[in-house]
């Protein structure tokens, strides 16, 4: 069973989506099983302070380093060797190919932010591995760790119904996807591209490895160069 726990100040905030569909059905069957730590459990004196003004002066509130730490010791057992991230705009940019190492593993310790941030003691004290969903900030790590957790649970072996599906997404061979069509044939005057219909599965694939080529090239040329080299 892959193993992961959350630590956040906002517990009820999960298991929200990884409770549906894929996520949820693999959770009831036992495929992964997730754990919440309420950093607040740690939090300082009858108010269970978690924060302080930063030092040095600035806007914002920062985690502090003994309440987190105290957080993250108390989730944590000797033996325990899984991966501890912790989310942060800062961090290495999250990729599918971190998706694929995680999922080789036991589990997973996800650290949330909030407020300006944590006190950075604590990545070297406690072996944290910063992370980041994307150029962008969001008000706190649940809804990263929601989304890093979604794409690890996808991938382990029995989650997807068909195990092909995987193979042929985007940013597998740095390419992204072909596009999809469905039912109807046609769509406010717009049809499905003839190819699709003939049936010649050689044809198909060339079609569609063309169409994966063309919107990365347009979309993403830093993956382009590197599908080309
Ligand atoms: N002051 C920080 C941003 C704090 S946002 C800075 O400028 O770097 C509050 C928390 O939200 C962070 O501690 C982090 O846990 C989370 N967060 C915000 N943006 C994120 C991102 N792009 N990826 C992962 N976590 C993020």
């Amino acid at each position: 069973m892959f193993k992961a726990t959350v630590l956040t100040l906002f517990p009820s905030m999960f298991p929200a989506s990884l409770g549906q569909s894929l996520a949820g059905d693999a959770l009831s069957k036992g495929i992964w099983s997730l754990e919440t730590k309420d950093i607040r459990d740690h939090g300082i004196g009858r108010h269970r302070v978690v924060d302080d003004r930063p030092t040095g002066g600035g806007p914002g509130m920062i985690i502090r380093a003994d309440v987190l730490s105290e957080a993250i010791d108390a989730v944590s057992h000797s033996h325990d060797t899984r991966p501890r991230l912790v989310m942060s705009p800062r961090g290495i940019p999250y990729t599918q190919s971190f998706a694929y190492e995680l999922s080789k593993g036991h589990g997973v310790a996800i650290i949330c932010g909030r407020f300006e941030g944590i006190d950075e003691r604590v990545i070297e004290g406690r072996n944290l591995i910063p992370v980041s969903l994307g150029d962008f900030i969001l008000s706190g790590g649940e809804i990263a760790a929601i989304a890093i957790l979604d794409s690890i649970i996808r991938l382990l072996p029995g989650v997807m119904g068909h195990d092909q599906s995987g193979n042929e997404e985007s940013f597998e061979n740095n390419l992204l996807e072909y596009p999809h069509y469905t039912k109807p044939r046609q769509f406010e005057g717009q049809d499905i591209p003839e190819v699709l219909l003939g049936g010649n599965h050689q044809k198909i694939a060339t079609w569609r490895k063309e169409q994966a080529e063309f919107i990365t090239k347009k979309m993403r040329p830093d993956m382009w160069k590197k599908y080309q080299d």
